[in-house]
């Protein structure tokens, strides 16, 4: 098999219109939704992916999804085959939180590999509701990604915006 580190690709788009093997999703530790990409997967995929979460939560999470941690679930009406929730840090000043969010690019693509998953779709995690700033957070998902051995091909980052586009462009020079 061949391992490496994948191909990084930049969308300008839904992370829920990617016709990928896994969409990741930047969740929160409750598993049962959000806003942001999560109000969008959960939409977009209708209840199955919101009861493979509960199912979660009964058995192996009953606590949550810890930060920087990684599962999948099916991904229901979605074009990918699975959707891999991971939880982001929420941003501080005062204490680096970075190696958490490095965590959920690296966790994220573990558990995508071991599905079999040969492209992945992300979005700029923590970097909504969780406030982290764009081109700090671009530079930390790239150096990740480009850092993690993996049989996983390719890897795109999934932008909505403009700003977050030039943010993940100019660290791909
Ligand atoms: P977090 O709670 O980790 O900050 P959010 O979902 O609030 O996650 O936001 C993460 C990033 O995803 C933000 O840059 C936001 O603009 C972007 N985003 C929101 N909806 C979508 C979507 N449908 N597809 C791709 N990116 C999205």
């Amino acid at each position: 098999m061949s391992t490496g580190a994948p191909r990084l690709t930049l969308v300008l788009g839904d992370i829920t219109e990617q016709d990928v093997d896994v969409v990741v999703n930047a969740a929160n530790s409750s598993l049962l939704g959000g806003g942001g990409v999560d109000g969008a997967i959960h939409r977009r995929g209708g209840p199955r992916i919101l009861e493979e979460c509960r199912a979660l939560r009964a058995s192996r999470y009953g606590r949550g999804l810890p930060t920087g941690q990684a599962v999948a679930t099916t991904a229901g009406e979605l074009p990918a085959r699975w959707v891999v929730h991971t939880v982001g840090p929420v941003y501080s000043r005062e204490e680096d939180r970075s190696a958490l969010l490095a965590s959920c690019y690296r966790e994220s693509l573990a558990v995508a590999a071991n599905l079999g998953a040969r492209t992945v779709a992300f979005p700029a995690i923590s970097t909504g509701v969780y406030r982290w700033p764009l081109e700090d957070a671009a530079r930390i998902a790239v150096e990740a990604v480009l850092n993690t051995d993996t049989t996983v091909d390719e890897v795109r980052f999934v932008l909505f915006d403009e700003r977050a586009y030039e943010a993940f462009a100019a660290r791909l020079g």
